[in-house]
């Protein structure tokens, strides 16, 4: 069976990985965001389709037989591309989709629906932030002079992206003792994260519960209807290996 991971996540690691240890043909494909990605077992293939139609042509002729949805919460172009396509070609769609993260006791999370409303919300909230929404959007932060940010991503940002702002290049997954030290040695008041429900970088909230700071929290944009979800590499590679998509 040809299974096509649409990846960039951890999870698509672990799928492919597992999908190939048990002898089907995987291939992952990654945007080409990462200047190094982490290479996942089995083929990839790196960049674009040129949208629904072009990843709909690509896979007639790679003859797909499985499409695997499992990029980032936020990616939320390629679901909608991954949704018609798959329609367009046949072939059965499974998201893989972590579940977003959950409040705890003694959290203070502000949710907002963009990166541009966690800009207006963070002015009273803090004045040191931590900003762990990845090096694209800063723009959105480019005005708040006052505020000085601590950015943290995988390859270095460009601008527009706030004066006072200091890049810490880094890639998860991180420990609780770490994130609480990095919060405390840059005296950190406030964090800006997208809700994206990784295991790999949950330890920055509960680092912020103990310290008592607030958290702005970036829901998710919306993912296409009536595609089936799996919320665990186990269950989706059950439900790929049962043969139960159709
Ligand atoms: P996006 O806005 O949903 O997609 C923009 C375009 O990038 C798509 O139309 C598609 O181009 C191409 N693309 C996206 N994912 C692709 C993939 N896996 N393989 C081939 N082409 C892909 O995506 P994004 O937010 O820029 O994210 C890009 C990638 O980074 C995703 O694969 C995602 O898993 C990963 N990622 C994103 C975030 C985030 O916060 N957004 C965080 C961590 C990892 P064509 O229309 O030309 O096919």
């Amino acid at each position: 069976m040809h299974v096509l991971i649409l990846g960039g996540t951890t999870e698509a690691r672990a799928l492919a990985e597992s999908l190939h240890a048990r002898g089907e043909r995987v291939t992952t494909s990654l945007a080409g965001r990462v200047a190094a990605p982490r290479l996942p077992r089995g083929e990839v293939r790196i960049g674009g389709f040129g949208g629904a139609e072009g990843l709909a042509a690509w896979l007639r002729q790679q003859r797909v037989e499985v499409l695997i949805d499992a990029t980032h919460p936020f990616a939320g172009t390629i679901s909608f591309n991954a949704a018609r396509a798959a329609g367009q070609a046949h072939v059965p769609l499974l998201a893989l989709r972590r579940p977003g993260w959950v409040p705890g006791e003694g959290d203070d999370w502000h949710p907002v629906d963009s990166l541009t409303q966690a800009a207006d919300a963070l002015p009273g909230l803090g004045e040191r932030v931590f900003l762990t929404t990845g090096r694209m959007g800063l723009a959105s932060f480019a005005h708040l002079d006052t505020l000085w940010f601590l950015m943290r991503s995988v390859d270095a940002p460009e601008p527009p992206f706030p004066a006072r702002m200091e890049v810490l290049l880094d890639r998860g997954p991180f420990t609780l003792e770490s994130e609480r030290e990095l919060l405390d040695r840059h005296g950190i008041d406030v964090l800006v994260t997208k809700d994206s429900g990784a295991a790999a970088t949950a330890p920055k909230l509960t680092a912020a519960r103990a310290a008592g700071i607030p958290v702005v929290l970036v829901r998710r944009p919306p993912a296409p209807d009536g595609v089936p979800v799996a919320t665990t590499v186990e269950e989706a590679v059950s439900r790929v290996c049962s043969g139960g998509l159709g």
